[in-house]
């Protein structure tokens, strides 16, 4: 059965006028390395911290300015939100369609709540808090290239031609900023599109930015903003002793105008200064320390690192369950052909690089967690291919073989093959990004030996379900096992989204 929404009767949990206040013992383990008369051996101790969270239950009227609007993320995600928002259907070979929000964890996916009279009782995962409705987000943003959201859809060719028509008065006026451009980060066949660049030093770019985000929030009325980077793959920095390691040398590259920062650090370094989340999309190391150093300091939000959306989602899924079951996998060979903008911009072996490390990593944690199956140091052989086929579009093919050793010495070998509009895929994840950060900066908490409230680490743990190469706090590792480690902190709702969370697994930890 589905309900629509619910409300929690507990003496853990007390609904104010302006807030839900609610307590949660976490039942976790300690570890610990005993001397027992001369032999050392594990012991595991269970421990219960217990939590207190005051979650602001006012949801903000919303504001997302994405990087990279008039690319295909940003204009199929904006029309999506429109065509949703105006209650647009139309007419496909197939049947009439109607706008829906598929693909997106927090408005379409179900959670269990209980059961009533020995039926499961299901309810929409946005039921959890009171989340920002994507219907009356407001959007905004830059891109280099100076076309209008209409035409910008029209280029992306994602959306059914009778929906683009319905669309294009909606979107014809909304333009993008000038973008940050910088042809050394991303490939040069980008070089044409960049007819709408800011000029300027370094650091006069990063004011432009935050005037343009003062300005966007003068001008929408809205409430709070979020940034997101939805712009093409840059190629990685480099991390440099006295550069970019630590804030104060990330500012004083700044005032040198260094020609290694990246425009997608600048734009993070424009939302941090502004205090206003800031979200990358994209695998490129646009948080160099010096970055998550500006972050933590000023307890600004930041998340990231590149939407986790088709092949790498089935790669975590399928290699965790083979790991699980007790069966080895030796060989992960993945093959990518796409021909949108975005593999354009991916044929270049640098921005390629970006990527491929972080499609890479993904399956690092399942194996390092098994030594009954893997001797130290060893790996599964894992390659990745990607390749610019211009005739297939933002129809992404992905095709990948999975090699495992099973009982005694036999093997296995999984081929799948994945046909997907890679932007109708990004879209809806871009959206609980937004959302979900929006979400955390409602929320405080506090563990029983700490005096006062306080928000979440800076690094948006929670987001990094969403993204491949996840950017977490390594203060969550030291507390917690890795699997749980965010369970604490959003336990009032994300304790009741077991099924979208069984098959997550923390892949990688980036430490500073
Ligand atoms: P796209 O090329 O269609 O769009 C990117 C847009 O960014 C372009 O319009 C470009 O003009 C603009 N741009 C480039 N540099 C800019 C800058 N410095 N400032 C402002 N605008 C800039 O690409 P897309 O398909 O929308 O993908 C966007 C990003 O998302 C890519 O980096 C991609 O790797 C990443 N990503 C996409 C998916 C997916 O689509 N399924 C999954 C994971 C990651």
């Amino acid at each position: 059965m589905f309900i629509e929404s619910f409300k929690v009767e507990s003496p853990n949990v007390k609904y104010t006028e302006t807030e839900i206040q609610s307590v949660y013992n976490y039942e976790t383990t300690e570890l610990v390395h005993e001397n027992n008369n001369g032999t050392y051996q594990w012991v595991v101790k269970p421990k219960t911290v217990k939590y207190e969270f005051k979650t602001n239950t006012h949801v903000p009227k919303l504001g997302v300015m994405l990087v990279g609007w008039g690319g295909n993320n940003g204009s199929t995600l904006t029309g999506g939100v429109i065509a949703n928002r105006e209650g647009i259907s139309w007419a496909t070979k197939d049947k009439i369609q109607q706008a829906n929000y598929f693909g997106s964890l927090t408005q379409a996916s179900a959670i269990r709540v209980g059961s009533f009279q020995g039926e499961e009782i299901y309810a929409p995962f946005k039921s959890l808090l009171p989340m920002v409705n994507p219907d009356d987000v407001v959007f905004g943003g830059w891109d280099i290239s100076n076309l209008n959201l209409a035409d910008a859809m029209a280029r992306a060719k994602v959306f059914d031609i009778d929906l683009q028509k319905q669309l294009r008065p909606y979107m014809e006026s909304m333009v993008p900023l000038p973008g940050i451009y910088d042809p050394d980060f991303i490939a040069a066949n980008q070089g044409d599109r960049a007819t709408n660049v800011i000029r300027g030093t370094k650091k006069e770019q990063v004011q432009q930015i935050i005037k343009d985000i003062k300005e966007f929030k003068e001008s929408t009325k809205v409430d709070k903003v979020v940034v997101l980077w939805t712009a093409n793959t840059e190629r990685y920095s480099n991390v440099v002793v006295g550069l970019n390691d630590t804030m104060e040398n990330l500012f004083a590259s700044l005032d040198r105008n260094e020609a290694e920062i990246s425009p997608s650090t600048l734009y993070a370094i424009a939302c941090v200064m502004e205090n206003v989340p800031f979200i990358n999309g994209s695998p490129q190391n646009t948080f160099v320390p010096g970055l998550i150093d500006l972050a933590i300091k000023r307890n600004s939000l930041i998340g990231g690192d590149d939407f986790k959306s088709g092949q790498t989602k089935m790669k975590s899924v399928l290699v965790d369950f083979l790991v699980g079951a007790g069966i080895k996998p030796t060989s992960i060979v993945s093959y990518n052909h796409l021909g949108n903008n975005d593999g354009m911009n991916l044929s270049a072996p640098q921005t390629f690089r970006s990527k491929e490390i972080s499609k890479s990593n993904v399956v690092d944690d399942m194996v390092n967690s098994n030594a009954i199956l893997y001797e130290p140091g060893e790996h599964p052989d894992h390659v990745v291919v990607i390749k610019y086929v211009p005739y297939v579009g933002d129809s992404k093919r992905a095709m990948d073989e999975y090699s495992s050793e099973i009982f005694m010495g036999g093997k296995n070998t999984i081929v799948l093959h994945n046909t997907c509009e890679d932007s109708l895929l990004a879209a809806p994840i871009i959206l609980d990004l937004v959302l979900l950060a929006e979400l955390s900066t409602r929320i405080e908490f506090k563990a029983e030996n700490e005096g006062k409230f306080h928000s979440f680490h800076p690094v948006a743990t929670i987001l990094s379900y969403l993204t491949k190469a996840p950017l977490v706090s390594i203060m969550y590792l030291i507390h917690n096992c890795s699997v749980n480690f965010f369970i604490p902190p959003l336990i009032n709702f994300l304790k009741l989204c077991e099924q979208q969370l069984l098959n997550y697994r923390f892949h990688r930890v980036r430490q500073w």
